[in-house]
């Protein structure tokens, strides 16, 4: 066993140039643009368009084996090599259908009961859609090859298969409380994190409530499920709160939704025409402009995904720039040091070693970047006394 290097509580990133604005003004619906201009950028020429791939295209790039479709869990090298769970194929005729559960990219997911002499179990059942090409079964089996490999609390877990007659289905265990970004908006806070003047004290006055400690809670899983990750050398490049999974008792698994879902359309961009959408809000810069894909991209990812949950979903990440603004952004490290690029503000009464934390997640250098398990570690210490207190 060789022991964790020495841990630091407090992180010290580059002076970061927040977006600024009071917190009075943050809007409080996903996608509003009516919100007063951010502060003068320097005008940078974004870089020439062949430098943007598209996320099939990077499988090629990065040398990426086992990417799913557009985005979804990629194996980073074959270094790593982890064992392939069995997964049990169920029977058409032990599946009973209660009630639909939305619709993803491969077609409808459905609340199912798995009938079974020693009791029956719930399931979401996505299923492929009829008529979908060769490619969207192929990227369909690749994604339960991979969630087939992957056993942690956090992550959520492939239950079954149908594959011996069509439509071909994956059974994940059901979590009853639908996915993090929906469940977040649903809350209001305590008051010691996100201030009454930030969310709409009349829309949330009957919602119940979160605490900062249940808000650390459920980011500490979150960092526990890539780490998890991050030790199998598994990317996720998709990681944002709309693919985390709400269960009973606060509990979170990472999942894969929403790349064609319409609900989060405004989080995805399409960089040219015929191209994939890329959730561009939330990657890396090197990821969007050099088409570099890693766990280190993943820590970028979970800054904003961790400053989501501390503004408890109530804006976009940089709701004040234009798509285009954010490629330029972005673009501060690809031309300089990023020195001049912006990063998200501040969360109102967010205590600063948390947001040291966060801005440490961008990083223009990944390798200056936390690995999962350190922040999984720090988030853990934050997190040290909290007992669950949350009514269903
Ligand atoms: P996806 O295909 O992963 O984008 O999922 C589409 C919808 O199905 C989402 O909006 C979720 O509400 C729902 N869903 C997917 N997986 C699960 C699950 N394991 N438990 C509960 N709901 C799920």
């Amino acid at each position: 066993m060789t022991p964790p290097p020495p841990f630091s509580d407090v992180y010290s990133p580059p002076p970061p140039v927040p977006l600024t604005r009071p917190p009075s003004t943050l809007p409080t619906v996903r996608g509003r643009k009516d919100s007063p201009l951010p502060p003068p950028v320097p005008p940078i020429p974004p870089p020439p368009e062949q430098q943007y791939y598209a996320a099939p295209q990077l499988c090629y790039a990065t040398n990426i084996q086992g990417v799913t479709g557009s985005v979804i869990y990629a194996v980073a090298d074959g270094t790593n090599v982890f064992k392939e769970r069995p997964v049990p194929e169920v029977t058409r005729q032990r599946i009973r259908s209660l009630e639909t559960l939305g619709e993803g990219k491969f077609g409808m997911v459905q609340l199912c009961e798995i009938e079974d002499p020693k009791g029956s179990q719930m399931v979401a059942m996505k299923s492929i859609r009829a008529g979908a090409s060769e490619t969207t079964k192929k990227d369909f089996r690749q994604e339960a090859r991979i969630l087939s490999r992957l056993d942690d609390p956090n992550i959520v877990q492939l239950v079954g298969m149908v594959t011996r007659s069509e439509p071909l289905c994956m059974l994940l265990e059901y979590m009853s409380c639908g996915d993090l970004y929906q469940f977040l908006r649903k809350h209001q806070g305590d008051g010691t994190i996100v201030p009454a003047n930030f969310t709409d004290p009349e829309e949330d006055a009957d919602l119940p409530v979160l605490s900062y400690g249940a808000l650390i809670y459920i980011a500490s899983q979150v960092a526990s499920g890539m780490k998890h990750l991050e030790a199998l050398n598994v990317v996720h490049r998709d990681l944002a709160t709309r693919n985390c999974l709400v269960g009973s008792e606060l509990t979170i698994k990472i999942s894969d939704f929403g790349m064609s879902r319409s609900l989060y359309s405004s989080d995805y961009y399409r960089l040219s025409e015929g191209r994939a959408l890329l959730p561009i809000r939330w990657m890396a810069w090197e990821s969007i402009l050099q088409g570099r894909f890693s766990t280190k991209s993943d820590v970028w990812a979970f800054g904003v995904t961790l400053w989501e949950i501390l503004t408890m979903a109530r804006q976009q990440p940089y709701d004040e720039l234009s798509d285009d603004g954010v490629l330029e952004n972005v673009s501060h490290c690809y031309h300089g040091d990023g020195s001049g690029m912006m990063v998200l503000p501040h969360p109102p009464l967010c205590p600063r070693e948390m947001y040291d934390m966060m801005t440490a997640c961008w990083r223009p250098n990944d390798r200056q970047r936390p690995p999962f398990w350190e922040i999984h570690l720090f988030l853990q210490r934050k997190n040290l006394g909290y007992t669950l207190y949350y009514i269903e």
